[in-house]
């Protein structure tokens, strides 16, 4: 087992400003990545969306304050104090699981936290709210983590990759951090120290936890693909020191539907989705080429979202038969008939949502 590093993942690395110790460091060690990090380096993909100044004007104040308010529950919830222990039986479990519903989330597992769990450092550089955490050591200090979903708006993600799908990500996002600070002050209330990860701070990878706490398994994609919304989810985590009853992986039999399927794969713009299997840490993932991806959100102005549209988890399938799918090779065929049958091959809307009409000025998409 080797431990996950943040300092690894591409907005890391992407962040690191050229000529500074870090970047001499993190490159020395990974000369390879130098070539293909540097052309796409402090490129904002956002604004490169292909839209008039006048649409940026009106409609990216939407976004930009979002990581200042995330960051601001984050403070809220980490400067929240620790108060008196209060017994818990070990089913509580069920009691934390619907008080995270009653916060928002989708759906909610709860796994045991090993050494392994966590970051071994974390790499996080954000200018915009001041993080600068990159190259602290991770102290594997949780027990336990309650992880949680939370679904993504469809119709914005089925107009994929234009921009309501960034809308979409953005929503998730901020609901993913304003649940994850409430669960760790509920938690902390109850007296058992916890943090919340979230798009600004993980400490932790979330989808190996997503898988190990039951919300669904890996897909082609990378992505947790779960059941009921496909991998139109995000992933939130509150690590804590409480230890109740916990959740074990599900085999819905994804691994061998996603053979039949490859939908992600035949749609994504960059072909950064690959067939191929990779072992991580006894989990099986796919090949996959981030920084291709990372093109295609340069070129499109979002983070693309074609993957996520195209799975026919993400557009529903009829969920008695995919839970009874693993082992059944006719009820794979039969989900995937009625998925092309409804969506085709990807299901894409072309209309724009009223809420990016640009007003008097209504632009057409290209
Ligand atoms: S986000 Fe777009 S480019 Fe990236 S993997 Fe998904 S479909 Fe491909
Ligand atoms: S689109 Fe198909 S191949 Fe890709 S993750 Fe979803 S089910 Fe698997």
């Amino acid at each position: 087992m080797k431990k996950y590093d943040e300092r690894e993942t591409l907005f890391s690395r992407l962040n690191l400003k050229k000529g500074t110790k870090e970047y001499v460091d993190f490159y020395q060690k990974n000369s390879e990545k130098q070539q293909v990090d540097d052309p796409l380096r402090r490129i904002s993909f956002r604004h490169n969306l292909k839209k008039s100044d006048e649409f940026k004007k009106r409609f990216f104040p939407i976004i930009e304050h979002n990581k200042n308010y995330i960051k601001a529950l984050f403070d809220l919830s980490s400067n929240y104090p620790l108060k008196e222990q209060v017994d818990l039986p070990n089913d509580f479990a069920k009691n934390i699981k619907e008080i995270t519903k009653y916060y928002g989330a989708t759906n909610v597992g709860i796994v045991k936290l090993d050494e392994f769990s966590f970051y071994s450092h974390l790499g996080g550089l954000s200018e915009a709210v001041g993080i600068d955490n990159y190259n602290q050591v991770v102290k594997p200090a949780y027990k336990t983590a309650v992880v949680f979903t939370v679904k993504m708006d469809l119709e914005m993600v089925n107009r994929a990759p234009h921009f309501e799908e960034l809308l979409a990500t953005e929503q998730a996002y901020l609901r993913v951090a304003e649940i994850g600070a409430r669960v760790e002050m509920y938690l902390k209330s109850l007296g058992y120290a916890s943090v919340s990860n979230n798009s600004e701070f993980y400490i932790a990878p979330m989808v190996p936890l997503a898988y190990e706490a039951g919300l669904g398994e890996i897909g082609m994609c990378n992505h947790l693909v779960t059941l009921e919304h496909g991998d139109n989810v995000r992933i939130g985590a509150v690590f804590t020191n409480l230890v109740v009853d916990y959740d074990q992986p599900i085999d819905f039999g994804l691994k061998e539907f996603c053979k039949k399927c490859a939908l992600c794969m035949m749609n994504c713009p960059s072909k950064a989705i690959t067939h191929k299997q990779r072992m991580v840490n006894g989990r099986q993932f796919y090949k996959f080429d981030e920084n291709l991806c990372y093109e295609m959100w340069v070129k499109s102005g979002t983070d693309c979202g074609t993957c996520i549209q195209s799975c026919p988890f993400t557009q529903g399938v009829d969920l008695e038969k995919a839970r009874k799918m693993k082992d059944h090779p006719e009820l794979m065929e039969q989900i995937m008939e009625e998925h092309f049958e409804k969506h085709g091959r990807r299901k894409y809307t072309k209309t724009e949502l009223d809420i990016v009409k640009c007003g008097d000025k209504f632009e057409k998409r290209n």
